[in-house]
């Protein structure tokens, strides 16, 4: 045995000799021979990296909160008209067969919203446009493909997820609804609001924001914050219509709803 060692030592300086003298017929391992990878091995960094949904790279960490605003109360004793609305399809039929503002005149078809009941993320626009009037269903037209994309672009179907506006009638030429217009129709979007109880709430565009949180501020003031709805987190970002007139919006819409999906895992 002792002699077999000896034997081995030698050879094997013989062979660190011969590669140190550049010998062309030695090829000694550099490396320990690699061992085979045990079962409880942590997968690499990079196994975990790739494993990760594409939104959630380079996310943006979840801001700070922002302002607070507590809708009433609905409760059938107060009187209130919309307290028996106790389904999605009851409000919509409601929307649909009754006019409470000037807007409701005009319209083609009014558009309650649509999606799943079970939504955890709801994504409210300023009102509907032409396509939307005609067809009956919210954000249908250019800006709707779009928002279909950054739905998809964080791992979710728009059928997971549930979509409406402000105002539920066209504005004419689509321009931003009044006061009392937005007024007359809010308490149907806290009606859905409170029947769907999501757990986060996109605001699209700066109409939808102030209106969503009775304010009047910039888009600018009320983006990166987590403002509270009721206890919801509501994030505001720009309106899918305002991105397809300024690409450079696409960015910082990207990083917003980031925070909304975000918002949606914790
Ligand atoms: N813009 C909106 O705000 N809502 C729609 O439904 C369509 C376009």
């Amino acid at each position: 045995m002792a002699d077999e060692g000896r034997l081995v030592d030698e050879r094997r300086r013989y062979l660190l000799q011969q590669a140190e003298l550049g010998g062309s017929e030695v090829v000694l391992p550099r490396t320990a021979p690699a061992s085979k990878p045990s079962v409880e091995a942590k997968p690499s960094v990079e196994a975990k990296t790739s494993a990760e949904p594409k939104w959630k790279k380079d996310a943006p960490p979840i801001p700070g909160p922002g302002l607070t605003v507590e809708p009433p109360a609905l409760t059938l004793l107060s009187g209130d008209p919309f307290a028996d609305l106790d389904s999605l399809d009851a409000i919509a039929d409601r929307i649909r067969a009754v006019h409470c503002c000037g807007l409701c005149a005009h319209r083609t078809h009014a558009v309650p919203g649509e999606g799943s009941p079970k939504a955890k993320l709801v994504f409210v626009g300023e009102g509907p446009g032409a396509t939307e009037d005609a067809t009956g269903r919210p954000f249908v037209g250019q800006a709707g493909k779009l928002l279909d994309e950054i739905i998809a672009a964080i791992g979710l179907k728009r059928e997971d997820v549930y979509i409406t506006n402000v105002v539920k009638c066209r504005p004419p030429q689509n321009r931003k609804p009044l006061p009392d217009e937005i007024a007359a129709c809010m308490p149907y979007l806290r009606r859905q609001l409170a029947l769907l109880k999501p757990k986060v709430i996109v605001a699209l565009g700066g109409t939808a924001g102030e209106a969503m949180l009775d304010v009047r501020k910039s888009l600018g003031e009320l983006r990166t914050k987590v403002h509270s709805y009721g206890g919801i987190p509501l994030i505001v970002t720009y309106h899918p219509a305002a991105l397809l007139r300024n690409p450079n919006w696409k960015k910082p819409t990207w990083d917003d709803v980031r925070i909304a999906r975000q918002l949606l895992d914790r």
